[in-house]
This record gives structure tokens, C-alpha cells and sequence, in this order.
């Protein structure tokens, strides 16, 4: 686990003071960089030591069989897994005739600087070769937002004391060896040389490779490109093998003399496109990126960002490590799918290899609800990815025996890759997840233009989905049985909420979408007669309740299961699913992550006010939080129903995720939905920020130790601004001319807010509430008030 602290607290840099060879591996992870497309961890410029060497391409994956000892019907055959592509990063130093190696010799000072309005890291080291050469290193690296194909590298190296005959040998490496595999089921899968060599092409100053991988059929191509600067003589000089590429630069220098290179690489790839045209794509790039060199590269990842900064930054006074988290996350959720471009999000990003770099519904449920409101394009290409997938969704359904669209589980090109069916094919909730996205992207932004060439057809099979995969029973009830809704502890179970009622909505959703786009509809099939029968099983859905103990049921029976028993679980048996069998955590009320209280956050308007309140405490005594997508949305829950400290501390624990490495499991990639997650608990949390029906509403309030929060969200073309303080808010509008109005409601009365006048209105007193609900035995959060 990262120490407390590990990275000093400050608004707007992730900075690691000292060198922590035990914590290499969640650096790597903390310090990737990404643009959405591709993605570099924060491997140390030497590449040795390392945790976990990575360099990865959005969608670049290799297939492997999925092993059964018992197969069953419809069981996926073929599983995806992120492939370690080509490394640029490698820059390996001889100093004298030393490898510069923070293992040996003596190092000085080590400093790694997370920029996050740069959108660079950069590193200075103070070394001493064991033969006592002193050197100063400074590298900086970004993954460009404004090239998408590109990577650049800046190296300076001077020696402190004496001369120093130095060596620089810049490096592109495929088929890395890559560490073991662990026996946690979260990582992934190590591929062994996946990479088959194509072409390679050495020039004095770089070169390029091109690889492509064997099952999967995908090619890709990395070029390398090298400016020198340092004074007097110095050779250069390039060698090539089918699996690397070596830039060698030698120079000899005089203390106060300095050797400064430039390294410009890019990728590309493709599953259509032939090797001449891949590898010309790359030279392009490259040429690209000569036209700006390091400098305007620098400049434009800084304009990017202070765009971005500008429209989603959210300000927390009172908590400054809750402000450098959300800062962190929101950066670490904009690499994740700023030029994704229409290929998915995944749950790591492109920050590490666990999950084996599968998509899941993090991205819809967790990542774009933060995109939506601050990114959107990004948003929308998300689910234009989705859709470019209908085909194999359609495939499986009828494999299945359903109708409609059963979209996977966890992918990365669409088709299903879990082996596990009660957690995977199972999940059926994906697919209203996906359509809960298309609902509040097209509700955000009014594109209807969207709703007509994307969104419609993906409302449209999933709504089918559910209407063949439910049944109404004699008494003309809907049910949705033998699914596992989001509490991955409680499988195959009949009428989950959260499934049931995210279903209602798609189903509803569809029909309307249907009836505003006539025309569509009839080309994708659907009458009336459909619709209506979407509306009529979304009118008499099932939601199970336990009248004894007024609460609502998880799942049909759910209250009636045994408890577990929390007292004697040791805390090192947490997370419960590597310690506990299955079939023990699905026959007890233990909660993995929210899931009815998911649905009291998403479909809100479904419960009453007493309701949220009860069933919260209920479920927030039984729920273990082993899912990093659990603590944000305990956050908005806690806040609504008036537990404002307990909502602080689990936003505390959402935003901590991988800065403190909670789940201790940041080594294998960040948890891209609890960082977006942070966005999500700040702003629908203590912000109170619902849309249910199109209606943009707040109801903001503050635990004791934040005394301001302001955040910005784009509604419809609009800027809105709310700041909260302890006793009022103001919502201002920052562009839409003397024109624009937003009506929206504050505390349940509307407000109207121009782009003249922003409106400050007070926060109604508070309802009193009863005491604080309790966790299970050693899992309550961190508190804030304390730390
Ligand atoms: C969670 C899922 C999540 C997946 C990927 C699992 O542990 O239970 O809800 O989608 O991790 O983050």
C-alpha cells in the first residue's frame, strides 16, 4: 500500500520526492500518461528496475483461448487481452562505463513531478556512478492530446564534477519480458511474444518496427526519431534487429556542460490497413511532430489542458487532499478517453494491464457521466464505439436465445471475454447502462442528431433485450429473473432492482426515442405494437419489498438470506471473493459494492425520500466496498439522505483510490471509475446534482470541513458555474450572450440563472436525521474529520 502521503498534498502536481523502489510498481501506474489512444506507464527512462513495463493502444489486443474444465453452451471460446506494444521510453545512460542504475552507486536526490496542467512528468535525478561520476538527469515525457499519435520525450544530461564520456542509447523494444502472473483473478493474462516482427527500417537518427500479432490479425508500426544538441563532438549513430532499434548519441562532456535530446516517436495501427500504408502513418506523424519539436508540442498540450481546466475543474476548499485527488482524477479520467475516438474506455484506462485492459460498465456508468458534463464529445464517441459493436451484441442475443442486443460484459473489440457467466454473461445491466449513457448524453447536450444516427438503435435492442429476456407472471407482473445486478456477491438472482429499474427506464426511453424519430423506428422494425408493449412491461416491472422490515429488497428474497458474519472476518480476508468461496458469498446478505443504493442515486425518482433513507442504512451495514466502483456512490447516497460526514469520508476514499492505493492493486492500473467516480461524488454528492426527465436539478450542502466547492458542467451548450458555500449557492452562466436562460431547480424550487445576472440563493435548512448508519466491523471509511 502507497504510505499515507506518499505524494505530498498540492493543488495541482502529483510530486514523489524520493525514489521508493517498493512502490515502483504503483508509480508506473500513478505516473502513466495517456491521451485515449495511446498509453505509457511511468516506467523509469532506464526501464530497469521496473514493476510492470507497459505501453499499450487502445483497442491493440491479442486473442487467446479461454480454458474450461467444463464448458457449457454459449460460453465464449476466445479471450482478449491488452498487448504490451513496442516501448519508447527506453533511454538507457552509460556514464563513463557505468550504467547509470538507481540500484548501484549512490542517488543523490530523485524527484518525479506529475503535472497536471502540463500535462507532462518530469524527472530529476542527482546520481554518483559507483566510481564516483556525479551526473544530473532531467527527463520530461508527455503523451501529446492535440497529436494523438504521438510521444515525446525530452533527456538532458550533465555531469557535476569532472569530464564524463557519456553514452545515450535511445531504444524502441518489442516483446518485452514481462513479470509473472499473479493468482488474483483482477490481473491479466501474460502473453508471450505476441508480437511478430514485419519490417524494420534503421536511419543515422531512428527507424521504425512494425509488428503484428498472430491470432488477432493486427498490425502496428512505432517509429523513433532523435535532435541532439550538445557541445562540441558527438556521434550518432542507429542499429536495428526485428525487435528493437537502438539510437546511440556519444559525447564527451565538461561539468556545466550539458548533451539535450529530443525524442519524437509515434504510433499507429490498424486491422485493415496494409503494412506500407501503417508505416507511412507513422512517418507522417513523426513529421508532425518535427513541425512543432518539443516546444510547440509543449505549448499545446499546456493550451489543451487550460481549455480543459477552464471547463471542468472543480475547486474543494477545506480538504486540500480531497482537491488534489479530484485534480488527479479528473486528469487521469481525461487520458483515459479524451481521443479514445470512437474505441472504448477501459477500466483501467490505458494505465496498466489488470482486467486484462477490458471494458466494462465503468465506462458508461462511471467515467461518462463525468465526460458528459465537462467532455462531451468524448461521451459521445464512447457510445459511438458501442454501437459500432450492435452486430456481435445482436449475435449474442441470438445465441442466447433473446432478441434485441446483449451487449458483453468485458471486452475490448465486443465480443463477450468473461469465462465466469454468473458474473459476466449474467450481467445483463450493461446494456441499460448503455442506454441510461445515450439518455443522459442526449438529455446534456439536446444532440438530437446523435439520438438519430447512434442512439435510437442502441435504445432500441437493448429495450428488446429486456422484453424477451423478463416475463410478465399471471398476475401481469414483470420480471427479470436469474441476472447478477451490481453486487457481484449476490449472483443469478430474480428481479434486482438496479436491473428492474434501469430496465423500466431503457424500455421507456426507447418508446419516446421511437416516437420523436417515426421514420427511424419503422426502418429498425418497431410498431406500435412494440412500443407499446416496452411501456407496458416497464409499467408493471417488479420491485421487491420487505413490508417487515420496510426496506426494499437487493433482489427477490434478499432479506430473507442468512447474515454474514462480519464479527469474526479478519481484515486481511478483505477482499472477501480471494478468500471465500462463491458459493458462501451468495447465499448470505454480504454486498460487494452499492447496488440498491446505485439505484437510489441513478433512479432516484423511483424511491421516496423515507425510503432512501432506510434502505441506506440497511445496505451501508452490509456492504464490504470490495468493488472501487462502491465508495463514490455510498458518497451520493450518504449526502442525499443528510449523512454529510460519512458522505465526505467515502468521497475521501473514492478520490484516495490509488493515490493511497486503497485496494492495493494500483500496480496493475489505475481504478479509472472510482477517479471519475471522485468527479461524481463531489458534484452529484454534496452538489446534489440529479436530470431525471431533462430537468437539471441541485441540492447542494456541505459537511463541516469543506467551506467551498465550485464546479462547472455544460448543459445543452451552456456553462453553468456553481459555487457552494456553507450557506448559499451561486449558479452563474459563463457564455450564451444576453439571451441564454437556464431554469433549473435548487433545493426543489426553480431557479432561473442568465448569463448577466448570476443568482445566489441561500440552502434551506437541513431535516434532522437519525444517527449515522454503520458498516460492517472494520470496513468503515477513513474519517475526514479527523484526518
Ligand atoms: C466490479 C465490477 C467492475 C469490474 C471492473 C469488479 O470488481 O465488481 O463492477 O465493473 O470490477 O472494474
Amino acid at each position: 500500500m502507497i504510505r499515507e502521503r506518499a505524494y505530498p498534498v498540492d493543488p495541482w502536481h502529483i510530486r514523489e520526492t524520493r525514489l521508493d523502489l517498493d512502490l515502483l510498481a504503483q508509480s508506473e501506474s500513478v505516473f502513466a500518461l495517456a491521451n485515449g489512444h495511446i498509453g505509457i506507464r511511468g516506467n523509469l527512462d532506464e526501464g530497469e528496475p521496473h514493476g510492470l513495463p507497459g505501453t499499450y493502444l487502445n483497442s491493440f489486443y491479442e486473442l487467446r483461448p479461454l480454458p474450461y474444465a467444463e464448458a457449457g453452451y454459449g460460453f465464449p471460446e476466445s479471450g482478449q487481452t491488452m498487448v504490451n506494444v513496442t516501448n519508447a521510453k527506453l533511454m538507457r545512460l552509460l556514464v563513463d562505463d557505468e550504467p547509470f542504475d538507481v540500484r548501484y552507486g549512490e542517488l543523490r536526490s530523485h524527484e518525479r513531478v506529475l503535472d497536471l496542467r502540463a500535462g507532462t512528468l518530469e524527472r530529476t535525478v542527482e546520481w554518483v556512478s559507483p566510481s564516483g561520476q556525479a551526473i544530473r538527469v532531467r527527463s520530461v515525457r508527455m503523451v501529446s492530446f492535440t497529436q494523438r499519435s504521438v510521444v515525446a520525450f525530452l533527456y538532458e544530461v550533465e555531469p557535476l564534477d569532472g569530464p564524463s564520456r557519456l553514452i545515450l542509447q535511445s531504444e524502441l523494444v518489442a516483446n518485452e519480458q514481462l513479470p509473472p502472473m499473479s493468482k488474483d483473478p483482477r490481473v491479466a493474462a501474460v502473453l508471450d511474444h505476441p508480437l511478430q516482427a514485419e519490417e524494420m527500417l534503421e536511419q543515422r537518427t531512428g527507424g521504425l518496427l512494425v509488428h503484428r500479432t498472430k491470432a488477432s490479425d493486427l498490425r502496428m508500426a512505432a517509429a523513433m526519431e532523435h535532435l541532439v544538441e550538445t557541445p562540441g563532438k558527438h556521434a550518432v549513430t542507429t542499429e536495428g534487429h526485428p525487435d528493437w532499434l537502438r539510437t546511440t548519441v556519444a559525447c564527451k562532456l565538461e561539468p556545466g556542460q550539458k548533451l539535450r535530446v529530443v525524442k519524437l516517436a509515434a504510433y499507429g495501427w490498424s486491422s485493415h490497413r496494409s503494412l506500407p500504408a501503417v508505416r507511412d502513418q507513422v512517418g507522417a506523424a513523426l513529421a508532425s511532430a518535427r513541425l512543432d519539436g518539443w516546444e510547440g508540442l509543449v505549448e499545446a498540450q499546456r493550451e489543451y489542458l487550460d481549455a480543459f481546466w477552464d471547463h471542468s475543474d472543480v475547486k474543494v476548499e477545506g480538504d486540500p487532499e480531497v482537491q488534489q485527488a479530484v485534480r488527479f482524477g479528473l486528469f487521469h479520467t481525461l487520458q483515459a478517453g479524451a481521443r479514445a475516438e470512437q474505441r472504448p474506455i477501459g477500466s483501467k484506462g490505458l494505465s496498466g494491464p489488470g482486467y486484462d485492459g477490458h471494458t466494462f460498465w465503468d465506462a458508461e456508468t462511471f467515467v461518462l457521466p463525468a465526460l458528459t458534463y465537462t467532455q462531451p464529445s468524448a461521451a459521445a464517441d464512447v457510445l459511438r464505439w458501442r454501437h459500432s459493436t450492435l452486430d456481435l451484441a445482436r449475435e449474442r442475443a441470438q445465441t442466447l436465445g433473446l432478441q434485441g442486443a446483449a451487449f458483453p460484459w468485458r471486452t475490448i473489440r465486443g465480443q463477450e471475454c468473461s469465462a465466469y457467466w454468473p458474473a459476466g454473461t449474467a450481467g445483463f445491466h450493461i446494456g441499460a447502462d448503455i442506454a441510461d449513457a445515450v439518455r443522459r448524453y442526449v438529455q446534456a447536450t439536446g444532440d438530437y442528431d446523435f439520438e438519430r444516427e447512434i442512439g435510437l438503435e442502441l435504445l432500441v435492442e437493448t429495450a428488446r433485450l429486456w422484453r424477451s429476456l423478463g416475463h410478465h407472471d399471471r398476475h401481469g407482473r414483470f420480471h427479470i429473473d436469474g441476472v447478477t445486478g451490481p453486487d457481484e456477491y449476490t449472483a443469478v438472482v430474480d428481479d434486482n432492482i438496479y436491473t428492474n429499474l434501469l430496465a423500466q427506464q431503457n424500455m421507456l426511453t426507447a418508446a419516446d426515442a421511437a416516437k420523436r424519430h417515426p421514420d427511424l423506428a419503422r426502418k429498425l422494425g418497431v410498431d406500435e405494437e412494440e412500443t407499446a408493449s416496452w411501456r407496458d412491461a416497464a409499467a408493471s416491472v417488479h420491485i421487491p419489498f420487505d413490508k417487515e422490515l420496510g426496506v426494499h429488497q437487493q433482489s427477490e428474497g434478499f432479506t430473507r438470506l442468512q447474515e454474514w458474519d462480519f464479527e469474526n472476518t479478519p481484515p486481511e480476508a478483505y477482499p472477501l471473493l480471494l478468500n471465500y468461496p462463491y458459493f458462501d458469498l451468495y447465499r448470505k446478505q454480504v454486498v460487494k459494492q452499492a447496488d440498491l443504493v446505485m439505484a437510489m442515486y441513478i433512479r432516484g425518482d423511483a424511491f421516496t425520500p423515507e425510503e432512501k433513507a432506510r434502505n441506506f442504512a440497511y445496505y451501508d451495514a452490509r456492504t464490504v466496498r470490495d468493488s472501487s466502483l462502491s465508495a463514490c456512490v455510498q458518497a451520493v447516497m450518504a449526502a442525499e439522505v443528510g449523512h454529510l460526514e460519512l458522505a465526505h469520508d467515502y468521497l475521501g476514499e473514492a478520490a484516495l483510490m490509488d493515490l493511497h492505493d486503497l485496494h492495493q492493486n494500483s500496480r496493475d492500473g489505475l481504478h479509472i471509475a472510482s477517479l471519475a467516480g471522485t468527479w461524481i461524488s463531489l458534484v452529484a454528492g454534496l452538489g446534489g446534482m440529479r436530470d431525471f426527465n431533462g430537468q437539471l436539478s441541485f441540492a447542494p450542502r456541505l459537511p463541516s470541513r469543506i467551506n467551498n466547492l465550485e464546479f462547472s458542467l455544460l448543459w445543452r451548450g451552456l456553462r453553468l458555474r456553481v459555487n457552494v458555500t456553507a450557506e448559499d449557492v451561486t449558479y452563474s452562466l459563463r457564455n450564451g450572450g444576453g439571451s441564454a436562460r437556464l431554469v433549473l431547480q435548487h433545493h426543489g424550487k426553480d431557479v432561473e440563472v442568465t448569463q448577466v445576472k448570476p443568482v445566489t440563493v441561500p440552502i434551506p435548512p437541513a431535516h434532522p436525521v437519525g444517527p449515522a448508519p454503520t458498516q460492517p466491523a472494520g470496513r468503515a471509511p477513513v474519517r475526514r474529520m479527523t484526518s
